[in-house]
Order: C-alpha cells, then sequence, then structure tokens
C-alpha cells in the first residue's frame, strides 16, 4: 500500500468502527506529514485530507483542553468530519476505494483462529505485519499458522478438537463463552 492508499484504508476502517480515534488520528497525521507524496491525489482528494488533517491533527481526548475555544477538536467532531470526507471520497474516488458489501465488522483485534479479542493489533494496524505474539487463548503464533484462512482453518479444527484449551489459563474470563469468541473471527478467515 502507498501513503495515499493507506490514507483511504485507515478512513473506510475508521469509519466502519475498526480503529479508535486516537490511533486513527496518529496514524493520519504520521502518514498525511511524513509519508504522502501529494502528487498522487486528485484535487478532490487534496482538498478533503487537508480538511481532516486540520481536525484529526488537533484531537484531543481531554476535556480540560476541550474547554479551550478553537484549539482542539473532541472525538466526536473527528468522527464528524472523517465521515463526512469519507462519505465525499467515496462518491468522487469510488474505484479507488476497497469495497465493503458486508455490514459485519472486521476484527483485526481478534485472533483469526479463535476470535480472542487482544489488547493489540496481531496483524498490525494494517493487518499486514504479524506480531509473531502468541494467542493467549488458543496458543496460535501470529504470523506463523494464521497466515492464510486454510492455515487458520486448520489450527482453529485442532483447537477444537482438543476441547479448546487456555494457552493462558489465568486469561480465561469466569463465565467464558466461547461461542460469542468465536463469532469475533475475521469473516474471511472462516470460510477456508
Ligand atoms: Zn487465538
Amino acid at each position: 500500500m502507498d501513503a495515499r492508499e493507506q490514507l483511504l484504508y485507515l478512513l473506510e476502517h475508521f469509519y466502519k468502527g475498526n480503529y479508535t480515534t486516537d490511533i486513527f488520528a496518529d496514524e493520519f497525521e504520521r502518514i498525511y506529514n511524513l509519508e504522502l507524496d501529494y502528487d498522487t491525489l486528485s484535487e478532490a482528494e487534496y482538498m478533503l485530507f487537508h480538511d481532516l488533517s486540520l481536525v484529526a491533527g488537533r484531537f484531543s481526548p481531554f476535556e480540560d483542553d476541550l474547554k479551550i475555544p478553537n484549539v482542539y477538536f473532541s472525538e466526536a467532531e473527528v468522527k464528524d468530519k472523517a465521515a463526512q470526507v469519507y462519505l465525499k471520497l467515496t462518491k468522487t474516488a469510488k474505484s479507488h476505494l476497497i469495497n465493503f458489501d458486508s455490514s459485519r465488522k472486521k476484527f483485526f483485534d481478534c485472533c483469526r483462529v479463535c476470535g480472542y479479542r487482544l489488547d493489540f493489533f496481531p496483524w498490525g494496524v494494517y493487518n499486514d505485519t504479524p506480531s509473531f505474539e502468541v494467542c493467549p487463548c488458543c496458543g496460535v503464533q501470529f504470523g506463523v499458522m494464521d497466515e492464510t484462512p486454510v492455515l487458520a482453518g486448520q489450527e482453529r479444527q485442532d483447537w477444537l478438537n482438543k476441547g479448546m484449551p487456555w494457552f493462558q489459563e489465568d486469561k480465561k474470563p469466569k463465565n467464558w463463552e466461547p461461542e460469542e469468541q468465536l463469532a469475533h473471527i475475521p469473516l474471511e478467515f472462516i470460510s477456508g
């Protein structure tokens, strides 16, 4: 992905609720200010991204900051702006955006094998760089046995056959509901 594609991807998935405002604002600013080649943008994209950077760049989660007039923007304001820009971009540059025809969210912070919700992104913010950490639930190492739907599916089947043992027993919730957890497996890793 080049920087422009990363911005579009980031925006699309922020709009769909797959990133927190913190992550979105940080990543947007980093790519927009440090990596983006402005010549790769259409005029409309340039205007819209510029507009968004003025808001995302001054996002603050702190109430005290937000009391100061006209300096910082709240989470709701960043979300509003991002939604406006996203909707305008999908009208003007639809062909460049990844089509999203499922209403299901992508769970970038969930294990591809067992669906366990992690407190980090096992495959990175763009879902393309494995962390090589180990899932506390099913024990898969991210980037090793969960690279493709087929591998993840085999790993999952093995784990189910063994009776869904926890790799880190101390992380197991008291009222663990395996079915609810399995529903968080990213859709594209189920069919394989
Ligand atoms: Zn897992």
